[in-house]
Formats: structure tokens, sequence, C-alpha cells
């Protein structure tokens, strides 16, 4: 039976699709993909003969009606989104369309910017004693985010946040920030375009993120990071993992006591 995939195409870099996602790209016929933000080149690079549609300008009656054609003659239809379909991909609503039309669909998971960042950083985003949890989040822009997950509150946490979609609002982001339990000190990080050829990234603190940004004309597609695992790599570690410890022991190693 013929269905719909939903592949996520990773940051940018065009080695960064999966394996499955370059295959199923390649054996295309029809791929509708959101131009603003996944890049041409790579659309070209894997499916140069497809019959190609950019979503930035069309509809989710559009987009849906563009895939159910194709699956109705047969052909094999890819709905392309960056990074991870599952993050900010509104994917849920175009499933539910499909869903309504008895078309069956899959997910291709990808490389979503959040680990792009980190990957351009060098950095890891869960460090012992630092902390162990990751926060995926955003401002509200015209998307409300609800109440309870205002920045602000997430601020209360202390982990590591991963923002998405709020670089233009920079200002209030360190404004909600530290309502909570991050200082002026803490450190942050934005990575632009993470995995692109022009990628940009600017390092500071809250205390002078803000400008930074601003005086880099960082652009929107980017990635603000947040939380004390950034000062562990700008000012050494004050620990290691236990994995690697000589004196830990587990599954597959002894560990020796000195
Ligand atoms: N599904 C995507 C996110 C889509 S929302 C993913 O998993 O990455 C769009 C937001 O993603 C942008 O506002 C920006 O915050 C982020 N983004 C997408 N590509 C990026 C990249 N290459 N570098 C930095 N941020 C990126």
């Amino acid at each position: 039976m013929t269905i719909v995939h939903f592949i996520g195409a990773g940051p940018g870099d065009a080695e960064l699709i999966t394996v499955k996602g370059a295959r199923l790209l390649r054996e295309a016929d029809v791929i509708v993909y959101a131009g603003s933000l996944v890049d041409r080149e790579l659309v070209r690079a894997y499916a140069p003969d497809a019959e190609v549609c950019d979503s930035a300008s069309m509809t989710l009656e559009e987009t849906t009606a563009v895939l159910a054609q194709a699956v109705a003659d047969g052909k094999r239809a890819v709905r392309l989104h960056t990074g991870d379909p599952s993050i900010y991909g509104a994917i849920q609503e175009q499933m539910a369309e499909l869903d309504r039309l008895g078309i069956g669909y899959a997910v291709v998971p990808g490389v979503t910017s959040a680990f792009a960042a980190a990957a351009t950083l060098r950095q890891e985003l869960t460090l012992p004693e630092v902390s162990q949890t990751v926060i995926i989040t955003r401002l509200a822009g015209r998307t409300p985010v609800p109440e309870r997950e205002k920045l602000s509150e997430i601020a209360k946490i202390g982990a590591t946040l991963v923002i998405y979609l709020s670089v233009s609002m920079v200002e209030q982001v360190v404004a909600e920030l530290l309502q909570g339990a991050y200082t002026p000190a803490t450190p942050v990080a934005v990575v632009a375009k993470a995995s692109w050829h022009d990628e940009q990234t600017v390092e500071g603190t809250l205390a002078d993120i803000a400008g930074k940004v601003r005086e880099a004309e960082i652009g929107k597609q980017a990635i603000i990071l947040v939380g004390d695992v950034l000062k562990a790599r700008r000012e050494g570690l004050a620990s290691k993992s236990l994995l690697y410890d000589r004196s830990f022991s587990h599954e597959f190693r002894k560990g020796i006591v000195t």
C-alpha cells in the first residue's frame, strides 16, 4: 500500500539526514517541503527528478491535497520537515487530515537543531552534578505556550535549556530566565544555522547575550542554549562521569579499587 512518509531532513547539512530518510527521498515521486527552512540543495541532491512543492505559501488543505493526489496516483509521496518532525513540526494536524482521508503514513526521525547546535559547540548537554535534564522549549509567539510552561516557570528548574523559535525576542528570554534559577552570570550560547556552511555562534552570559546577538545580526534560524553545562566547558569540568571511572564497576567492566 502506498503511504506518505514524513521525513526529518536534519538541521541543514545534507549529510545529516538519516540513511533511511535519504533512501526514501531518492525513491520519492512527489515531495512537499518547507522551502523557508529546508535547503533546496538537499532536496535536489537526493531527488533531482521528483515533483517538488514548497509548502511555505501553502495551507494545510493544500499540502494535504498534494499528498493525497500523489497517493491516489500510486506515486511515492514525502513530506519533508526540517530537523526532526516531532519538534515544532506541525505534523500532528497533517497526520489527522490523512487519517480522515484513510491514507497511511509513517514518520522517519531526523537530527533536531538542538543536537546540531550542541555538536557545533562541541558541548555535552548532560554533565554529572551540573545538569542531567534537557528542556526543549520556546517563548510564546503567535503560537501560545501553556501558562504553566512560561519560560519564567521553566527557569525555576535550572536545567539545561534549549530554546527554539525565540531568538528575535532574546531580551524577553533573558528577562524571564532571570526570574528563575539563572543569574546574570549563567552562560548562554546562540547557534544560528547550525551545520550550514554559514553557521554562526555567539557566546556570553545572561548579562550580555542580548547585545551580542543584536550586534552579530543573528537571523531567525537560531537556537539558544542556556545552563551551567556551558560553564563546565569554558572553565574546566567539575566532575567526570562514573561510566568510565577506573573504580566504577558495571555490567561490562570490573572497577579497580586502589
Ligand atoms: N523541527 C525543527 C524545528 C522547527 S521550528 C527541528 O527539529 O530542528 C524552527 C526553529 O528551529 C527555528 O526558529 C530555530 O530555533 C530552530 N532551527 C532550525 N534549524 C536550525 C539550525 N540549523 N540551526 C539553529 N536553529 C535551527
